[in-house]
């Protein structure tokens, strides 16, 4: 068994101070049912924990290292930035430069502004396509999830999700209401919705590949048809991009699938480990906003000097690197085949590029239904078996899996071998057994 005493020590102390113990809730690890691991250091595809164990991270911060983690090029960017002051509060030429990078790689982000999370990108992309169209409605789908602001934790996927309480407390029913909820790679649901407010839906949000409920891709078509019934009725698409972006490529999932969206929100990777976010798009939409328009959002560490250092660093790593996201996706589907392998029937394996995530279901995974009709109770055992051995999974079904750059040929055989080991019944009657 694993020894992690130092853990179990603080996160009692923490539940004194922080609400659960945490300061984002699936980190608590309850969906798994165990005690978190609490990190003293990371390096490349390594996680250390304070009583000195090593894992194999999966998790790589959920998402933004795939780098790995402490990429000696970008520790030593901010570093240098350091020394010249942490914020100012005033334009610096970083700001341009790290724009100029996305729209380099997405070209749809014609005029991006920067912020310092998800959250904040994807509400504030949501208040520009109100203001740009003059309605107020805007379209979810169930199980994906866009960051925790008052109108997108509806049917919201990720901790949401795991913990079953997809609307949150404290969100005003009035507010609820202007977000209609539909079925992800479901095309009638969308437009059922259009036919029954017409002329009302500012936006249409998706996650390109839906992966807050596990990793769900798009039907072939699916994200196409978005895109025309979005225009047909003068709404605008709006990819939330944070995971996918620079993930599937540097293009992000737009490129992956060649469906260009209105506007874009990014976050995770493009902060390179920092908090940073972004949404941009075209320069007329974009021009709404303080203070080129009417459409108000500001931030006392939007584009941070630290931040957008780590973040110029990391695609530019990222565009240097020749083959890294073929290499990425070779990985994710070693390990993919060895899941499959492992566990046959009895698990659906999804994947696309450096992203997977493996539902313990006998069906093909497509929507929120599939995804949901997994067994969390096998995904937790599996948990559980994995990280005695040395790797270190999402503890929970409905998150992602990211490989990184820092994955190497060791760690991917000892990651399937794991899988290989994990899945002897043997192991499973082992379980059983108090
Ligand atoms: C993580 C995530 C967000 C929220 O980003 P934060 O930086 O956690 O606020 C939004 N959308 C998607 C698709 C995400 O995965």
């Amino acid at each position: 068994m694993l020894n992690i005493s130092g853990s179990e020590q603080l996160y009692r102390e923490a539940g004194a101070y922080l609400p659960g113990g945490v300061n984002s809730p699936v980190r608590a690890f309850r969906a798994v049912d165990r005690c978190p691991v609490f990190i003293d250091h990371a390096k490349d595809a390594y996680l250390y924990d304070v009583d000195g164990n090593a894992y194999i991270d999966y998790v790589c911060s959920w998402g933004p290292c795939i780098l790995g983690h402490a990429h000696p090029r970008v520790v030593r960017a901010v570093q240098k930035a350091c020394e010249n002051g942490l914020t100012y509060g005033a334009p610096t030429e970083k700001e341009t430069k790290l724009a100029k990078l996305i729209r380099a790689c997405m070209p749809s982000m014609e005029v991006s502004r920067l912020v310092s999370s998800g959250t904040e990108a994807v509400m504030s992309a949501v208040r520009v396509a109100r203001g740009f169209t003059g309605r107020d409605k805007i379209i979810k789908f169930r199980g994906c999830y866009h960051g925790h602001s008052d109108g997108l934790l509806v049917k919201a996927g990720s901790g949401a999700l795991t913990q079953s309480a997809p609307d949150s407390l404290g969100v005003p029913a009035d507010y609820a209401r202007q977000t209609l909820v539909a079925e992800y790679n479901h095309p009638e649901s969308v437009e059922r919705l259009f036919a029954e407010h017409p002329g009302e839906i500012a936006a249409l949000l998706v996650e390109p590949v839906a992966a807050n409920m596990g990793v769900v891709l798009p039907e072939p078509g699916f994200l196409s048809f978005l895109r025309e019934i979005t225009r047909d009725h003068g709404t605008l698409l709006i990819f939330d991009e944070v995971i996918t972006g620079f993930r599937l490529g540097l293009g992000g999932a737009q490129e992956y699938f060649q469906v260009t969206p209105d506007l874009t929100t990014l976050g995770k990777i493009i902060g390179g480990g920092m908090p940073v976010g972004a949404y941009g798009g075209r320069r007329e939409i974009m021009e709404l906003v303080a203070p080129a328009g009417p459409v108000y959002q500001a931030g006392t560490l939007s584009g941070n000097p630290l931040a957008t250092t780590a973040g110029i660093e990391t695609l530019t790593i990222l565009r240097e690197t020749a083959g890294i996201y073929e290499q990425l996706d070779q990985k994710a589907k070693r390990l993919a085949a060895a899941m499959r392998e492992a566990y046959g029937e009895r698990v659906c394996v999804n994947q696309a590029g450096s992203l997977l995530g493996m539902f313990f279901t006998g069906q093909r995974v497509t929507d929120y239904e599939t995804a949901t009709s997994s067994d969390t109770a096998a995904y937790a055992a599996y948990f559980g078996r994995m990280i005695e051995r040395g790797i270190y999974l999402a503890p929970s079904q409905y998150e992602a899996m990211f490989v990184s750059a820092a994955h190497g040929e060791e760690e991917i055989a000892r990651t399937c071998e794991a899988v290989r080991d994990a899945a002897k019944p043997a192991q499973a009657a082992a379980d059983k057994t108090p």
